[in-house]
């Protein structure tokens, strides 16, 4: 099940390869202003790893693929977030700060400040939007705001969250996903990614309710 041997949970650079990939399936996408061709990646010891320098004349910003996501401005390394996610989304009686600090062998206050960061992300993602559609889901005890990998699936969904910017959201498993789509936009959602085949039997898609927010549903064939 866990592959712990899967370079995602400690190697930064191959963590931000594959939040990348989920995140921006057909390639880069300025979170600032949307250009998607107009961009070039900033190599060599002088730009922080993974930096993206955005040409279009009207933003010409930088970016990385966690602005906007509650691993932005992190000094701690991607793969330790990825892994401590995996951790606490996976473990369906919770796991604690105290936890994480061995598991991760990182500081208890670094623990401790994941597991609010990541606990927050998924409080937001997962039960605004909820009650937000007039639609009640049957919430699997077990919800993903997580990564592909290991069975887990992180949603990082591009104009996922305020301003356009990417954000994490929290994916419902359900066992029909036409299903559950048709069933919230009757209750005033709106459908911002139809159902795709996102590898291994799973389809993903994500609504936004009428307050703007984002939720994801997951089902597994
Ligand atoms: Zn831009």
């Amino acid at each position: 099940m866990f592959d712990l041997t899967n370079p995602i949970f400690f190697d930064a650079d191959k963590a931000r390869e594959h939040l990348g990939s989920i995140n921006w399936p057909n390639g880069p996408v300025c979170p600032h202003c949307g250009e998607t061709e107009k961009l070039k990646r900033l190599e060599g010891q002088s730009h922080r790893a993974g930096l993206i320098q955005c040409n279009n004349n009207a933003c010409l910003k930088n970016f990385t693929v966690t602005v906007g996501t509650v691993f932005e401005r992190s000094k701690v390394p991607l793969n330790t977030w990825v892994y401590a996610t995996h951790l606490l989304t996976s473990s369906k009686k919770g796991i604690s700060s105290h936890q994480l600090h061995r598991v991760l062998e990182v500081q208890y206050k670094t623990a401790w400040f994941l597991a609010h960061r990541i606990r927050e992300a998924m409080r937001v993602g997962a039960l605004a939007p909820m009650g937000g559609a007039g639609a009640p889901v049957e919430v699997d005890e077990t919800y993903y705001v997580s990564f592909e990998a290991a069975g887990q699936h992180i949603g990082l969904v591009p104009g996922g969250g305020p301003q356009g910017m990417t954000s994490p959201v929290a994916y419902w498993h359900v066992p029909d996903i036409e299903a559950k789509l048709a069933e919230v936009t009757a209750a005033g959602a709106t459908v911002k990614d139809p159902a795709r085949d996102v590898g291994g039997g799973r389809l993903v898609a994500t609504v936004t309710d009428p307050d703007g927010n984002v939720l994801g549903l997951l089902q597994d064939r």
